[in-house]
């Protein structure tokens, strides 16, 4: 390992960034790291279920440790990109060794049906910030109606459901799955915490409708039916809940409907069938029938996962056009080329001081655990690219304090309310002091202006 020190421009602080950023700082390298929110943690701090507060707790402690190291300075309240605070090509510019992009996966994924415009269809993530308190989602009206229909069966639809049979309170919530039950992609765990709002009853109707498909494909029905329904006694955080959890398989959505006034209606769907798998290790296989459903209900969320948002204006994939492109796969084939770098297709080169990790890499790609292991990774071929193992290298002529001076004057410059780490800290302070007067497990303020305003009466 050579002994020479760089310093590098993280992007973002979400878990990725973070473990990133610490291991970077283990190997002797300073660290910028900016973030477009003002408080650091990203999904684990604005993602995660709110209740899950030993979770959460124990995140934020580890992250307050590797964000108070000397060696990495966190700057937040400052979104990079084309039309943001500052662009990459200008933090490049300013002569950090290499750009870390972390910045999670923040674009939408519609599926493009018609009525997907309608004012009462939502986009989970939103409303996964807005019940985090993230501004400033957590400042906008959602209106959920009494029936839901949630688009999806992975573990961020059911915190969806969380969320509306235990503070929405709904009538009911109606997970729409294209697939059967036993390919859902959900944990048990987290089914566990919603099942008390099951309705069984529907779910056993609902699975006498598909049984014919899932004994083709050599599944037991009841057997689905008693997996699914383990846990439906538990009882649900907020007992008393008038809610009813119910689902519908083997069903695509193909439009939504509204009424003269725009209002939602129904979700129209279309019917698919399960084919045996062609693989035995492979799960079994859908195909649409044609036949079309109405599923009646006033709200429809899309829990279909994220993409990356190209405004950051980093290089696309051109195969896949939601992705940043990274040096392209086969990895034996370019050892000459760190993995995690992005790659510019136009050029047909990689742009050599720049990485990608975490959600930012593959979006919605698993829990934080996998986002750490990313970041690992990921910084791994960093500091191999930092020692010189591949045929371009960095100078390595920065000063880290000149660096960060020239960053903060820049921002300055352009009227940018940057918060520092200090600043971080006094304002979770403030927000635990509340919290223990209230009597509250936790006590978040949600807009940046009166987040800014209690950092600038504190001085
Ligand atoms: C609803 C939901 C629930 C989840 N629940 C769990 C759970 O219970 N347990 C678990 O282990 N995992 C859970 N996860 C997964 C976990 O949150 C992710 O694996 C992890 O947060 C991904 O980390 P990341 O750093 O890549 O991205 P993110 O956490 O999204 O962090 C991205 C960071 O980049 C910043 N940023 C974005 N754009 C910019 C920009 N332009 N400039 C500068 N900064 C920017 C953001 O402010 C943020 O700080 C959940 C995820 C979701 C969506």
């Amino acid at each position: 390992m050579s002994d020479e020190t760089y310093t590098l421009a993280v992007l973002g602080a979400g878990p990725a960034a973070i473990y990133g950023a610490d291991k970077l700082a283990d190997a002797g390298h300073d660290i910028v790291m900016l973030n477009r929110d003002i408080k650091p943690g990203g999904l684990a701090e604005f993602g995660i279920y709110p209740t899950k507060y030993r979770m959460k707790g124990g995140l934020r402690q580890v992250f307050r440790r590797i964000l108070d190291r000397d060696r990495i300075h966190y700057i937040g309240n400052v979104k990079a990109g084309m039309e943001a605070d500052i662009r990459v090509d200008e933090i490049r510019d300013l002569g950090f060794d290499a750009i870390v992009t972390a910045v999670g996966a923040q674009g939408t994924r519609w599926l493009g049906l018609p009525g997907e415009d309608a004012e009462a269809v939502f986009h989970a993530k939103d409303l996964v910030y807005h019940f985090n308190k993230l501004p400033p989602f957590s400042e906008r009206e959602y209106p959920i109606g009494d029936d839901v229909c949630v688009i999806g069966l992975g573990n961020v639809c059911l915190d969806i459901v969380h969320w509306l049979s235990c503070e929405k309170q709904v009538d009911s919530v109606t997970a729409v799955y294209r697939r059967g039950p036993a390919e859902r992609p959900c944990t048990e765990r987290e089914l566990k915490i919603v099942s008390g709002a099951m309705d069984v009853e529907q779910i056993q109707a609902e699975i006498d409708a598909i049984a014919e498909d899932l004994e083709r494909v050599d599944q037991d029905p009841e057997e689905e039916f008693e997996d699914l329904v383990e846990y439906a006694d538990e009882p649900l955080e907020a007992e008393g809940s008038p809610t009813d959890f119910r689902f519908r398989f083997l069903r695509s959505p193909v439009g939504i409907e509204t009424d003269e006034d725009g209002q939602v209606t129904g979700l129209e769907v279309e019917k698919n069938a399960l084919r045996p798998p062609e693989d035995e290790d492979d799960r079994p296989g859908i195909e649409g029938t044609g036949e079309h459903d109405m599923l009646s209900c006033d709200t429809v969320i899309f829990a279909i996962g994220d993409k990356i948002e190209p405004s950051l204006g980093l290089p696309l994939d051109p195969d896949h056009g939601e992705e940043f492109a990274t040096v392209p796969g086969d990895w034996d084939k370019h050892p000459d080329r760190p993995r995690y770098m992005v790659w510019d297709p136009d050029r047909g080169e990689p742009l050599w001081d720049t990485f990608v990790v975490g959600w930012a890499r593959e979006a919605s790609d698993g829990l934080v655990g996998k986002a750490k292991q990313d970041a690992e990774q990921g910084c791994d071929e960093i500091l191999a690219y930092l020692d010189g193992d591949f045929s371009i290298a960095p100078g390595g002529d920065a000063d880290p304090d000149e660096l960060l001076d020239d960053l903060l004057d820049l921002l300055d410059e352009r009227d940018v309310r940057y918060v520092t780490f200090p600043e971080v800290q006094a304002l979770e302070d403030r927000e635990e002091r509340i919290a223990d007067e209230r009597n509250l497990e936790e006590f978040k303020f949600s807009s940046i202006d009166r987040m800014l305003e209690v950092l600038d009466e504190a001085g």
